[in-house]
């Protein structure tokens, strides 16, 4: 139900009953609370105003909705649009016209609203109308920023259903559109550079910035300059891979690299953190109504894709109780640095037969994922290239290995595609020798 018109005037009267230059830190909260009502009434208005415009306009008998609020008010292009975008979305949603007349949802949350279903097909806008009252009640006395998380997690989730690889698409799109510009100001001469990210690998970017970050500001030589430069300097360390004075064996949560081990081998490279936050159920079984599984930042990332990283990282299983507080911390890291050498031993590759990619160079995957109770062990561990890492992952295939560690392939839908002996690595000379010499004597 929207407000009547004695409560509006109930409002302005209570409003202009608090005289604000002289209000205490109560009355002030009174103030902001009335004022948002009656913001959110006259953002009704200006929208009703652009509905009855646009059926005048259709009639021949007015300018555009969009017209009228510009030729007579003295609001911006800006509101003008905005006013005619949230009534289109309120088309849609109608649970949130009257929200809006009542003053239990802002026209900033009408404005998110209206971006984020811009873009949504019939089919997938008509799925989230049928959760309008849902939307409006997370809306209704939320900030504008807690309702977009919500409207966006359930637009993920409705393209989830209709296509299980929406994620995985995206993210790939996100990859193939990220890109790095350049300019230079003609007045100052300073420069700027713009990096357009994928949310994943901005997370990582970020981590490693942040790590470096960390360093300078406990390093006495820096610490006390401004923050602005200790950022430029925590970047500046990150692009030239300077590690401040810190040994190799990193607390910022690297995978240590076995560049030391092969002589010969190109640089290992050094993998860093990002932080995933996914519940428990969606990395033992996947996708579900709630699922959460995120960047630091809160951006979505493909399930798969998360899982891919599992194969490689400090896992930090956090258990939380129902009233958001901790339980429990556990801390594993995968594939030790033993291991690493083992695995090495055995391959000087990935373990995809026709894959050049060096081992140095390769993630270590859990055959039978981590996250499906695989362990790290051994038995259970190839070292695969990130193309063919992804192919498994996010593409789809499945592996499996005999002790002796015969590998098969697997494609998406189940047939097989290779079985091979997956070591490759040449036996050390003296090996092949010693062999030969037995088989001599024999
Ligand atoms: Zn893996
Ligand atoms: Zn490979």
């Amino acid at each position: 139900m929207g407000v009547t018109d004695d409560e509006v005037r109930e409002l302005v009267r209570r409003l202009l009953d608090i005289s604000l230059d002289t209000a205490e830190r109560d009355d002030l909260a009174r103030a902001t609370a009335l004022n948002a009502k009656l913001k959110s009434f006259c953002s009704h208005v200006d929208m009703r105003i652009a509905r009855r415009g646009t059926e005048l306009h259709g009639q021949g008998s007015s300018e555009s909705g969009m017209g009228v609020l510009l030729n007579n008010g003295n609001g911006s292009e800006r509101d003008a649009r905005a006013a005619i975008d949230r009534n289109r979305a309120c088309g849609a949603f109608p649970g949130f016209d009257a929200a809006l007349d009542a003053g239990d949802v802002s026209g900033e949350h009408l404005d998110v609203l209206a971006r984020h279903t811009r873009q949504l097909n019939d089919q997938e806008r008509s799925e989230l109308a049928a959760e309008a009252d849902e939307l409006v009640r997370s809306a209704t006395g939320g900030t504008t920023s807690m309702f977009e998380r919500r409207l966006k997690e359930r637009i993920n989730a409705i393209k989830a259903r209709a296509n299980p690889n929406a994620d995985v698409d995206l993210l790939e799109r996100q990859r193939a559109q990220s890109k790095i510009t350049r300019r230079t100001d003609p007045v100052t001469g300073m420069k700027t550079t713009v990096v357009d990210l994928d949310p994943l690998r901005d997370s990582t970017a970020h981590n490693v910035i942040a790590a470096h970050l960390a360093r300078l500001r406990q390093d006495p030589a820096t610490k006390d300059l401004p923050f602005a430069q200790l950022q430029v300097m925590a970047f500046m360390n990150a692009v030239t891979g300077q590690t401040a004075g810190t040994s190799a064996d990193s607390s910022d949560g690297s995978v240590e690299s076995d560049e030391a081990d092969e002589p010969g081998s190109t640089i290992g490279v050094g993998v860093p953190e990002v932080s995933i936050h996914m519940d428990a159920r969606t990395a033992c079984e996947g996708r579900h109504a709630d699922t959460m599984c995120e960047t630091q930042d809160g951006d979505p990332i493909p399930v798969a894709t998360a899982q891919r990283l599992c194969c490689e990282a400090v896992i930090t299983t956090v258990i939380v109780e129902a009233d958001g507080t901790i339980r429990r911390l556990v801390e594993e890291r995968t594939a030790n640095r033993r291991q690493r050498r083992a695995l090495a031993a055995m391959y000087a590759t990935c373990a995809h037969p026709h894959c050049r990619v060096p081992f140095s160079q390769c993630r270590i995957h859990h055959i039978v994922w981590w996250s499906k109770g695989g362990p790290t062990a051994l038995d259970n561990l190839v070292p695969l290239c990130s193309q063919h890492h992804h192919q498994v992952h996010e593409g789809g295939w499945n592996l499996s290995m005999t002790p002796d560690r015969h590998l098969t392939w697997l494609r998406p839908d189940g047939s097989v595609w290779l079985a091979h002996r997956s070591t490759n690595r040449r036996p050390p000379a003296g090996e092949e020798s010693r062999r030969r010499r037995r088989a001599n004597a024999a």
